[in-house]
């Protein structure tokens, strides 16, 4: 009996993960309709480039929506096949951290760092990447959302030393989350209303990055929580230390 249960509850879960997905294709599949429509019947040259250059955007978006949703069914499907090597967390945060320091649309976001000299653990290094950058990148995503191109916004990551675990926080004084939303945040597709709004930022505003972090973050033995919502986010990323050799 309990096999046909958890069979049933996997059987809904992937059909609402189709409806899920199919209603996100919608949106900019219509779109891309809509403006081919408007080109085929535009002779002005700069506003045939400026539909041209929307269908591009949407395109891009869409590339980026099943990159992820392929990423995640991979990370949900079978446990991941590359083996864990030794890895040094600090120089995992420092390089998430420099790419999104760097990143023009960042210019007016300031960027503190607390991190102790090493930090040992046992991981794959690609996927720990995107974990830690989807959660950064978050970050700075929504303190543009609330500063823009003005200064004001600040992140703040630090890594540190707690029974046995390395606790990476990324901290933020963004727009904040909601509580309902803070509730079920780590799951696919649940996003805040205004996150597609902006445009232009790496990947994202479909709601898949924070499942994507959590998928990784849980098949290394680690946690990873949304620990503060209001008058910005804390994010707090735990993983399990490894012995020096
Ligand atoms: P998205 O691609 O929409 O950013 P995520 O899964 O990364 O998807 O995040 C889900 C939602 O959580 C976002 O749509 C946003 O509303 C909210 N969120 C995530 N991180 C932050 C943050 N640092 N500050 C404010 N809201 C956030």
């Amino acid at each position: 009996l309990q096999d046909l249960t958890e069979e049933h509850s996997l059987d809904m879960a992937r059909r609402n993960f189709i409806a899920d997905a199919s209603h996100e294709f919608q949106t900019p599949l219509t779109s891309i309709g809509v403006t081919a429509e408007f080109l085929l019947e535009e002779e002005d040259k700069e506003s045939r480039e400026g539909y041209l250059r929307s269908i591009l955007e949407q395109q891009r978006r869409l590339t980026e929506l099943v990159d992820d949703m392929l990423l995640l069914s991979r990370l949900e499907s079978r446990p991941p096949q590359e083996e864990m090597e030794d890895l040094d967390l600090v120089e995992l945060v420092e390089l998430v951290t420099l790419e999104h320091r760097e990143h023009p649309l960042a210019s007016e976001v300031t960027f503190s760092t607390s991190l102790p000299e090493d930090a040992l653990c046992k991981g794959r290094r690609d996927d720990l990447i995107r974990a830690i950058g989807n959660v950064v990148g978050n970050g700075v995503k929504y303190v543009r959302k609330r500063f823009d191109d003005r200064p004001g916004g600040a992140i703040s990551i630090s890594l540190e030393d707690r029974d046995s675990l390395w606790v990476l926080t990324v901290d933020d004084n963004g727009v904040g989350i909601s509580e309902t939303l803070g509730a079920s945040i780590f799951e696919r597709f649940n996003r805040g209303d205004s996150s597609r709004t902006r445009q232009g930022w790496g990947q994202g505003g479909y709601g898949l990055g924070l499942a994507i972090a959590k998928r990784i973050v849980d098949s290394h033995g680690g946690t990873i929580e949304l620990i503060r919502s209001q008058g910005g986010a804390t994010f707090e990323i735990s993983l399990p230390q490894s012995k020096r050799p």
